[in-house]
């Protein structure tokens, strides 16, 4: 149960000196490249990118985008793409955003109907001269450029939704049974880096409702200078945060991949209500070091690299 007592003694416990935050030395750990680190446990989706960067260094947008594609067009994930949950009024949307080395960005949100969002932030990104495109403006777009119309309800999340709508009361999951947003972050041997994030959102959301997953700044941020983060989790906590961004100032500032989620972890803590509430950031610095913090227990990130593929449970703060 939380209390003030316990929170404070924890708080002191996360409270970092920046000394200690500095690295000594830091090494580039060049024979950990390629390195892919995901929310959750996607493994298939960090094996799909991460094939494709050892074949061809220079595709890792094309391995982000098709490994958080193997995701969104998944029925059984809940709460990304095809089979997403919807909101309060049963219409699934979307949230996506990819980000480059070149510190390029494409966004969409309250996206309908169509199942790969994150393809169609990549178009915005590489065919418009906008950063984001949103609602009925962004599926037009997205048909303009052969996209086609997708019912992204399946006959799960229909069910599950009609059920839900018998009390009709706005409660997120914690931790969600099979996994939350796919937040994807990935560096290639010529340690350039790149990221993505693609969401349905919240369940049973308010219609029109965005969260943090398409915001750049808030679910991804990519400095090729310095690294990249991504967060999933209780959106409208992270936005006001802008969580991505923090970390990678906080990592430009010397701090480790990890120090800098935990600091950023902090920071929500101490801004706002969290009772009930889940964060989970990562982090991945051009060194090719991983960071991952989150608010209380249950969030966990896959990475693959030369040893291998692994699923880990994050360090947390309740
Ligand atoms: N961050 C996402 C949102 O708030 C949801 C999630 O990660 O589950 O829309």
């Amino acid at each position: 149960m939380f209390n003030r007592r316990s929170f404070n003694k924890i708080l002191s416990a996360l409270l970092v000196s920046p000394l200690m935050s500095c690295q000594s030395n830091p090494k580039d750990n060049a024979s950990h490249k390629p390195l892919v680190l995901s929310t959750w446990n996607n493994k298939e989706a960090n094996l799909i990118a991460y094939q494709i960067l050892k074949e061809n260094p220079s595709s890792i947008l094309d391995a982000i985008e098709k490994a958080v594609n193997s995701v969104e067009s998944n029925p059984l994930d809940v709460s990304v793409g095809y089979g997403g949950s919807p909101d309060s009024s049963g219409n699934v949307t979307l949230d996506a955003c990819i980000m480059d080395h070149n510190g390029n960005a494409g966004s969409v949100c309250f996206l309908k109907d169509i199942k790969n969002a994150v393809s169609v932030a990549r178009k915005v990104m590489e065919n418009s001269p906008h950063v984001m495109l949103c609602g009925q403006g962004a599926k037009e777009f997205a048909l303009l450029n052969g996209f086609t119309v997708f019912d992204l309800l399946t006959p799960q999340s229909k069910n599950k939704f009609l059920k839900w709508k018998e009390k009709a009361v706005f409660e997120p999951e914690i931790n969600s049974e099979r996994h939350d947003t796919i937040g994807l972050l990935a560096i290639n041997s010529l340690s350039n880096l790149s990221g993505a994030c693609s969401t349905s959102g919240l369940s049973y959301k308010l219609p029109g409702r965005v969260g943090d997953s398409p915001i750049i700044g808030s679910g991804l941020y990519v400095d090729n200078e310095v690294g990249a983060s991504t967060a999933t989790g209780y959106g409208e906590l992270v936005m006001q945060s802008c969580s991505s961004f923090l970390i990678v100032e906080l990592m430009r500032s010397g701090m480790t991949p990890m120090i800098a989620c935990k600091e950023a972890i902090k920071r929500i803590s101490l801004r706002t209500d969290i009772e009930n509430k889940q964060v989970g950031l990562l982090a991945l610095d051009k060194l090719g070091q991983v960071g991952a913090f989150a608010l209380r227990r249950g969030f966990n990130y896959t990475v693959a690299d030369i040893n291998g593929l692994q699923t880990l449970e994050s360090e947390y703060f309740l």
